[in-house]
């Protein structure tokens, strides 16, 4: 039997025109500009929206053309995210952090026909943009020199022009729920970026879990800071979030460096917060040595590597909530988020807050072992993870790539353990488990203990070839200012720790870690640094 309710579409559109409409007068985005910030209330949105929309149809923004932004977070590319998936088209997120080679290798693969950029990134697209063979239209956002963009071929606009000469509403096509709405290239840690396209659909379903108590728990009371690019894994879901929660949006723009940020939160009081754990480990730092005002947050959501047990802890004493989750770009990205259950209090609490979090509802999670056989859900058996759910993606774009699925599962390439209520424990990236005489060591432990140690910064571990052992852990660490410890003191913190088979017998002291495009510990560059002769 059918049920007998009606068969409504989940689209972008309906968030853009709840969150514009009904909180159009007690929401908020902010730019910070450096100086005095930029207001807009989401009335205001709407209508920029509308007439972005119509800019863009004027453009021949017709169907589903994909529509790049090259984009720090702010209200203009806020604008695009509204805009171009409510009118049909497709947002592509482009990341502006990735080597020219891969930006244009991305925007040719996602086909991308118009691409709105920030006037502070016309240097970084300049020598792209002759290679973005699909490119007609480039959109300037805010004042610049666009002379460099003039010799490409492509026809260049300005934003607020455009927006000025568009009518102020837009009549809004009824779009399948089905339909892509988005895309973003995975940041290709782990090799060529992969295109993942979300649809409407998964887009609502996702930020109405945002929005459950479990993840984010976003109302009309919140402030959100995405600190997270609008570029990876769109900005974890918290723009579309916000829309749909009523809250106000703190957007950082270019201002990523810990001083700014720490301006930014004590002068507009953001209530939560994203970003990766290096940022907030650099805050940390900041709020040490100067001080500064963090208490509007209530809620710090940390992801996209490990976070450190002791960033967590430090933070706490801050009266900070630091709460670590899980996700990829593959899974838009929300899949765990490590709210402790609800009887856990105290030091039991932190058995919980430092795995990888609890599966949100919507999504199953199951640990495979080598033979593609499903591991018990026991804490103890280790595997890789495999994940399914209305916003997990079932292919990538125009790329084969069936060794990633698995009878309807998406093989993460992450591996861990999975305990009978749900929470993961990741113990590595399947290419970053270092296979010591056919044992696993968790090149993440390690770098936690060693992150717990006072004198450390960062510490980042890879497996470098060894002739017994197959692989042995190499340890590189990044020292406090004035600190002393040597390596054979940071070996004996970690013998305290670890198994002794398990301590890394080459160690190396170095100025910083290289990180990839989104902030994350770059294993590949330090592998090669190894190799090279440079990690002696
Ligand atoms: P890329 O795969 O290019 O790094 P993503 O941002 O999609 O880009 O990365 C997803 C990966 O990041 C996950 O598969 C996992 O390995 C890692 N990751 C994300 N969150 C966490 C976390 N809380 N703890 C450990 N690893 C994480």
């Amino acid at each position: 039997m059918w049920s007998t309710m009606q068969d409504f579409p989940l689209t972008i559109t309906s968030i853009m025109r709840y969150g514009t409409e009904i909180f159009g007068r007690s929401a908020e985005v902010v730019t910070w500009t450096g100086g005095e910030p930029r207001r807009r209330s989401y009335a205001e949105v709407g209508e920029r929206v509308a007439r972005l929309a119509g800019a863009l149809r004027g453009l021949g923004v017709d169907a589903d053309q994909r529509v790049a932004t090259f984009m720090w977070n702010n209200a203009e590319h806020l604008e695009a995210y509204l805009a171009v998936p409510s009118m049909g088209a497709v947002l592509h997120t482009l990341n502006l952090r990735l080597a020219a080679d891969q930006i244009a290798y991305i925007a040719d693969h996602a086909e991308d026909d118009v691409v709105i950029a920030d006037a502070s990134l016309i240097p970084l697209l300049a020598p792209v943009l002759p290679r973005m063979k699909t490119v007609r239209h480039v959109i300037v956002v805010g004042e610049g020199d666009t002379a460099p963009l003039a010799g490409a071929g492509k026809r260049l606009h300005d934003y607020e022009t455009l927006l000025a000469a568009a009518p102020p509403a837009f009549d809004w096509p009824d779009i399948d729920e089905r339909q892509a709405a988005a895309m973003c290239y995975t940041s290709g840690t782990t090799g060529n970026p992969k295109g993942v396209v979300y649809s409407h659909r998964s887009a609502y379903l996702h930020s109405m879990v945002v929005c459950t108590g479990n993840s984010a728990g976003l109302d009309a009371r919140d402030r959100v800071l995405p600190v997270v690019p609008m570029f990876h894994a769109n900005a974890w879901g918290l723009p579309y979030a916000a829309l749909m929660a009523g809250a106000s949006l703190v957007m950082p723009d270019r201002f990523l460096q810990a001083e700014p940020l720490a301006r930014l939160i004590a002068a507009e009081r953001p209530t939560v917060a994203g970003a990766v754990p290096t940022i907030w480990a650099d805050l940390l730092r900041h709020h040490g040595e100067h001080g500064g005002d963090l208490s509007s947050l209530r809620l710090v959501k940390c992801g996209g590597s490990a976070v450190p047990e002791s960033l967590m802890r430090a933070f706490d004493e801050l009266g900070v909530p630091i709460i670590q989750a899980w996700g990829m770009t593959e899974t838009s990205p929300l899949a765990t988020v490590a709210h402790p259950p609800a009887d856990a209090t105290g030091e039991d609490a932190w058995r919980y807050r430092v795995t990888q979090g609890r599966i949100i509802a919507g999504l199953e999670v199951r640990i495979v072992g080598d033979d593609d056989r499903v591991l018990p859900r026991d804490g103890e058996a280790v595997g890789e993870v495999e994940i399914r759910g209305p916003w997990i993606t079932g292919a990538y774009h125009r790329d084969e790539d069936p060794a990633r699925f698995h009878d309807g599962w998406l093989r993460t390439g992450d591996v861990g353990t999975l305990t009978a209520d749900g929470y993961l424990v990741l113990t590595d990236r399947a290419k970053d488990v270092i296979k010591s005489g056919g044992e696993w060591i968790s090149s993440v432990e390690l770098e936690n203990h060693l992150m717990g140690h006072p004198d450390v910064i960062e510490a980042v571990v890879v497996g470098v070839p060894d002739d017994r052992w197959q692989e042995r852990p190499l340890a590189s660490v990044v020292l406090r200012e004035g600190a002393t410890a040597t390596p054979a003191e940071l070996k004996g913190y970690l013998a305290a720790r670890v198994p002794k088979w398990q301590l890394p017998e080459r160690w190396a002291l170095i100025e910083e870690v290289p990180k990839t495009s989104v902030g994350k510990f770059n294993k590949r560059a330090v592998r090669g640094r190894y190799a090279n002769g440079e990690l002696d």
